[in-house]
C-alpha cells in the first residue's frame, strides 16, 4: 500500500512530496491538469522579489524528476473514502482506485470568475482584463502591454477586491495577495510605459507581507501611481472602446467619474470544487468560506477531522507562495509523525 498521496500538484503538493520522499516515504502524486505546478506557472514573475515565476516551476520539476517521485498527470481525484482499517481509497477519472495509509489535499483555490460582477463588463468590453489576465500574457511575452485594440494606454485602473470581501459575491473574506500584485503590476505596467497614468482603487490596503510595505512606497514616491479610496459602481464602454467608470471616493462619500483606457479586475481566490466533492465523500470540515478547516489554526494547522488526511497549500484559505511552502513544510512534518 502507499505511505501518502498526494492530490495536486501545485507548488503546496510538489514540495510535500519532495520532503516526504526525502524522509523515505513512498508517494504517489495526482493532478487534474497535463502540467505540475499549479497556478503560479501561468505567473510572469512574484512579488515581492520579482523573481520569474518559472525559475520556481523549473526548480520544482527538476526535483521530482531527479527523485524520480511518481506522478500522474490529467488525473482528476473524484473522491476520497476512508476504509474501516484506516486507510484510503482514492477514486479517480483514470477509473482505477489506488489505496494509501494517509492523503494530503493539496488542491489549492480557483480564481474568482469576473463574469460574475455584471457590471464591471469582464468577457464583454474588450478592454477589461483580469490580474490573472495580465500576468499571462506577461509570462508569454515579456514585452510592454498592448491593449486589444493597439489604442495607446494613457490611463489604466486597478480595481482591488473583485470577488473578495464582497456580499454580492458571497465571500466575505480577504484574499490576502491581490493588493500586493496589483501595486506589483502597476509598477511594472509603469516601467513599461512610463507615459501611461495609473490609478488603484481600494477598500483597504492589505500589505502584511517583507518588502509589501517597501514595494507600496515605491509605486507612490518612484513611479506616481494613485491610490484612491473608492468602490466601483458601474463600467460602460465609450464608442472609442475607452471606458467610463462610475466610482465612489469612499474617504469623501462623493460619486464620481473617470474615463480609462484599460481596467485590470484584481481577482480573488475561491475554494476549488473538488474540496465541496471531498467534504462530501469524506465527511471533510470546511470553514465558512468553503475552504477546508485545520483541525487546530495554532496546533495542528495540517490535520483535517479526519484522522490520517491532511492539507498543504492555498486549500485551507488564500496564500502567497512563501505561506504556502511553510505549509507543505509543516505537512511533512504532521503525515511524518501520523505514520510514525
Ligand atoms: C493573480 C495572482 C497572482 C499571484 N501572484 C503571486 C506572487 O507574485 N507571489 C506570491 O507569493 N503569490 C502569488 N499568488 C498566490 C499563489 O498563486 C499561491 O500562493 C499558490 O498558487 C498556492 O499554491 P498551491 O499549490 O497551494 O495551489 P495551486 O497553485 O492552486 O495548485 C493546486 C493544484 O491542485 C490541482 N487540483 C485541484 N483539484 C484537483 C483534483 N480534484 N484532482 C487532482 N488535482 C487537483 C490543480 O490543478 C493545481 O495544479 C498569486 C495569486 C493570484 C490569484
Ligand atoms: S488583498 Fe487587498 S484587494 Fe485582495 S481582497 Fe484583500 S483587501 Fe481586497
Amino acid at each position: 500500500m502507499i505511505d501518502v498521496i498526494i492530490i495536486g500538484a501545485g507548488i503546496a503538493g510538489i514540495d510535500t512530496a519532495c520532503n516526504l520522499h526525502d524522509a523515505g516515504y513512498d508517494v504517489l502524486v495526482l493532478e487534474k491538469e497535463k502540467s505540475m505546478g499549479g497556478n503560479v506557472q501561468h505567473w510572469s514573475t512574484l512579488f515581492p522579489s520579482k523573481r520569474n515565476a518559472h525559475e520556481v516551476i523549473s526548480y520544482y520539476t527538476e526535483q521530482v524528476r531527479k527523485r524520480g517521485i511518481t506522478m500522474y498527470l490529467n488525473t482528476f481525484v473524484n473522491s476520497i473514502k476512508k476504509q474501516d482499517d484506516g486507510s484510503f481509497e482514492i477514486h479517480t477519472s483514470r477509473e482505477v482506485s489506488f489505496k494509501c495509509k494517509s492523503v494530503i489535499i493539496a488542491t489549492g483555490y480557483s480564481l474568482f470568475n469576473a463574469q460574475r460582477k455584471e457590471e464591471y463588463g469582464y468577457g464583454i468590453y474588450s478592454h477589461v482584463l483580469t490580474s490573472a489576465d495580465l500576468e499571462k500574457h506577461w509570462q508569454k511575452q515579456s514585452a510592454e502591454f498592448v491593449s486589444p485594440t493597439q489604442k495607446p494606454l494613457n490611463k489604466v485602473a486597478f480595481i482591488h477586491c473583485v470577488g473578495s470581501r464582497d456580499e454580492k459575491s458571497g465571500n466575505h473574506y480577504c484574499s490576502k495577495v491581490c493588493c500586493v500584485t496589483a501595486v506589483k503590476q502597476a509598477i511594472t505596467l509603469k516601467q513599461q510605459s512610463p507615459h501611461t497614468q495609473v490609478f488603484c482603487f481600494y477598500m483597504d490596503l492589505r500589505m502584511y507581507g517583507p518588502g509589501f510595505e517597501e514595494m507600496y512606497r515605491e509605486a507612490q514616491e518612484k513611479w506616481g501611481i494613485q491610490f484612491i479610496r473608492g468602490r466601483l459602481s458601474e463600467v460602460a464602454e465609450h464608442i472609442d472602446g475607452s471606458l467610463q467608470l462610475k466610482a465612489e471616493d469612499t474617504l469623501s462619500a462623493r460619486p464620481f467619474k473617470i474615463s480609462v483606457d484599460m481596467l485590470v479586475l484584481m481577482v480573488g481566490m475561491e475554494s476549488q470544487k473538488s474540496t465541496a466533492m471531498f467534504a462530501e465523500s469524506c465527511n471533510i470540515t470546511c470553514a465558512s468560506n468553503r475552504f477546508i478547516q485545520p483541525l487546530d489554526h495554532h496546533l495542528q494547522p495540517n490535520a483535517t477531522n479526519v484522522e490520517g488526511l491532511f492539507t498543504a497549500g492555498a486549500c485551507i484559505g488564500p496564500l502567497s507562495v512563501f505561506d504556502t511552502l511553510n505549509h507543505s513544510k509543516s505537512a511533512t512534518l504532521a503525515v511524518t509523525s501520523y505514520l510514525k
